[in-house]
């Protein structure tokens, strides 16, 4: 180890002379986990704490974590989302649909498969649109704005309702949840990297 100021290799482990008192009692300013070396040559105190490289290592890998699983989880979300943005399609096959159906010519075979066809696109924009329904409540409860206690109770009351209707037609949703899980993560991985950059490691 080499003194900083003055480049002399002799420096000494000592203990920081600087206690603060309180109620009578003198406690030491500087925490255990910092290293203090004196330099016998110019006097100047060189400090280390490998403990806080640690602490800080382990608070950088932790937000990378945090990272990964908060984008593993806006990918699930994604899918959904993906999904919704098909709905326009769907709406136009249904009426392309519709309009067939009222051609007078079409045989009634024909007819079954465009009905049965029709059911099926239906039900298809039903559940969308309950997936929907559930993102937009969710972003209306995320957006920041100030929502009354009652209105933020009839929303989630609203989710249930939808997540029950989409669990009937055997498409259980997991939006919400994801939501909940999104929610603290990123709340977490803000605090800590304002710890990071605070330097309160
Ligand atoms: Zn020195």
């Amino acid at each position: 180890m080499k003194c900083s100021q003055c480049g002399n290799e002799k420096l000494i482990k000592t203990v920081i002379p600087m206690k603060v008192s309180s109620d009578g009692y003198l406690y030491d300013l500087f925490p255990k986990d910092i290293d203090a070396y004196l330099c016998t040559n110019c006097g100047h105190y060189e400090f280390f704490s490998m403990k806080k490289v640690k602490d800080y290592e382990n608070l950088v890998s932790q937000i990378e974590e945090k990272r990964v699983q908060l984008k593993d989880l806006e990918k699930e979300l994604s899918v959904y989302i993906k999904n919704i943005e098909k709905l326009e399609q769907l709406n136009s096959e249904i009426i392309e649909i519709e309009n067939q159906l009222k051609n007078l010519d079409i045989t009634i075979r024909k007819q079954q498969e465009l009905k049965t066809e029709l059911s099926v696109l239906n039900t298809k924009k039903e559940i969308l649109e309950l997936y929907s329904r559930i993102i937009e409540i969710e972003n209306q409860l995320d957006s920041g704005l100030p929502i009354e206690t009652i209105k933020q109770s009839a929303l989630r009351h609203e989710i249930e309702e939808l997540e029950f209707e989409l669990k009937r037609k055997n498409m259980p949703s997991s939006i919400s949840s994801i939501y909940s899980q999104i929610r603290p993560l990123r709340e977490e991985i803000r605090q800590m990297e304002h710890h990071l950059e605070n330097g309160e490691i």
